[in-house]
């Protein structure tokens, strides 16, 4: 893997060419789904004349292919976006391009994110960067394997439920999804617009922090994001930091729960105070989570309408236009969560399942309220097992659905989150630890992530 630091001074055009070669070397794990190098090259070679300077000069990075970026297509994975040419650029990609970084090309994922390994992208899943087996883990899987592969030093993903930390996890490299409206949406495809959050995926904490730092801070363009109030931090004193003993059960793989374990003797010998607590309404995260977020979905996707946006199918009548254009350019998951979130919508329905899911995902915002009125910190595994097969869970969405568990309760509460990678099982397979603060206690997390980062 590499450092930011080590693209920092030197030439930008050396360092946009050696990372397209890699991603060429490595395109086997089918990371990528366009690369932008025209326009990177054009990006470098200003960088190099000193037209554009920055803290992240000439840094070459990749973003999900659901940013809208330009010098080339932004599909989300979809067939419905195949040749979507966006008109404008996301506003973290502006950000960074404002700071000298180059995009040099766009990442693998599940259809407009909705997944949690990548395979149901329409253009062919990514492979894990450890075991080509395996699954890279998802959404952001793609992001993930360009920086474990080394490619480039940073990625950019969406975290919706999990999107960033679990295939950090599988991948072994740092996964940030920050507090709910630390980075601005603006210019990201949407999935559910009450948790989506941007972030990032770097070898170590400091890259992490770096990329973040730059990325947030309030923007008009999307009326959910905070003032800024990231800026990278050292960790000073001891914490307290609460294991949440619901994520420990026999449930969980046993070399997942021997990591963390492992993580959590780090922790103490750091000096840190760590305790079990228990997070009781962890059991219905996952109901909240698959009633809310597909509601939302069904709504987002309905601008997807074959006029406006994408491939349009061949038909005679409007509504066969419609019809055909959505059934050709959405992936089964994508069906299956538009029809979920409509029916959960739909009046008869709607008291019984969206408002009650509403209601108890503000009693789990509670409880995590409480838990931090007592601790700084929670700590977790990421994902039930590590990287699973390819193919293994594609044919039961709800033992996909499963593996999310541990991440979407800090997503449903807009809590910033990390996924660090903490060991291996006896394969070989990376395993990455979450830690979970409160709002705004973003870049306390990297902070305390680095005291025991190894390599720090
Ligand atoms: N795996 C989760 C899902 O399928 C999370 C996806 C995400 O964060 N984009 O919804």
């Amino acid at each position: 893997m590499s450092k930011i630091s080590d693209f920092i001074g030197v030439s930008a055009r050396k360092n946009v060419e050696e990372a397209i070669a890699k991603a060429h070397a490595h395109e086997s794990f089918h990371a990528l789904l366009s690369l932008t190098e025209t326009r990177a090259l054009e990006r470098a070679d200003a960088v190099d004349r000193g037209e554009i300077t920055g803290s992240l000069a000439g840094v070459p990075f990749i973003a999900k292919d659901n940013f809208l970026t330009l010098g080339g297509t932004t599909t989300a994975a979809s067939k419905i976006l195949e040749n979507f040419e966006a008109p404008l650029q996301a506003t973290a990609i502006e950000k960074l391009e404002a700071e000298g970084a180059i995009c040099i090309g766009k990442a693998n994922l599940d259809a407009f994110a909705h997944g949690g390994s990548t395979e149901n992208s329409a253009f062919g899943p990514t492979k894990n960067a450890v075991d080509q087996e395996r699954v890279a883990g998802g959404s952001s899987g793609g992001s993930a394997v360009v920086v474990a592969l080394g490619i480039v030093p940073f990625a950019l993903g969406t975290d919706t439920g999990g999107s960033i930390r679990q295939p950090a996890s599988f991948n072994g490299v740092v996964g940030m999804k920050p507090t709910y409206g630390t980075v601005s949406r603006y210019g990201v495809v949407a999935m559910a617009s009450s948790t989506d959050t941007i972030g990032v995926l770097a070898s170590n904490t400091d890259d992490a922090a770096l990329v973040m730092g730059v990325m947030s801070g309030k923007d008009t363009k999307d009326m959910t994001t905070l003032p800024d109030f990231f800026t990278p931090t050292i960790l000073e004193g001891k914490k307290k930091i609460g294991l949440i003993k619901e994520a420990m059960t026999d449930d969980v793989d046993p070399e997942v729960r021997r990591v963390t374990n492992e993580y959590i003797e780090k922790l103490r010998s750091a000096g840190h105070e760590v305790e079990e607590v228990s997070l009781s309404l962890l059991k219905y995260a996952l109901a909240i989570y698959y009633i809310v977020v597909p509601a939302e979905i069904s709504s987002n996707l309905g601008r997807y309408d074959g006029i406006r946006y994408g491939r349009r199918a061949d038909a005679s009548r409007l509504s066969e236009l419609y019809g055909s254009s959505r059934d050709e350019g959405f992936m089964t998951e994508n069906k299956r969560r538009i029809m979920i979130g409509s029916y959960v919508l739909s009046s008869g329905f709607f008291d019984a399942y969206y408002l009650q899911a509403q209601k108890v995902r503000t009693l789990l915002i509670n409880e995590f309220n409480e838990l931090f009125q007592s601790f700084d910190v929670l700590v977790a595994p990421v994902a039930p097992t590590p990287a699973f097969k390819l193919g293994e869970n594609t044919n039961d969405p709800i033992k996909m659905y499963l593996a999310d568990v541990m991440t979407v309760p800090a997503s449903l509460a807009g809590l910033p989150a990390i996924s660090v990678p903490a060991g291996k099982n006896e394969q070989g397979l990376p395993i990455g630890v979450q830690l979970i603060g409160k709002r705004r206690d973003d870049a306390l997390l990297l902070a305390l992530a680095k005291t025991i980062e190894e390599n720090a």
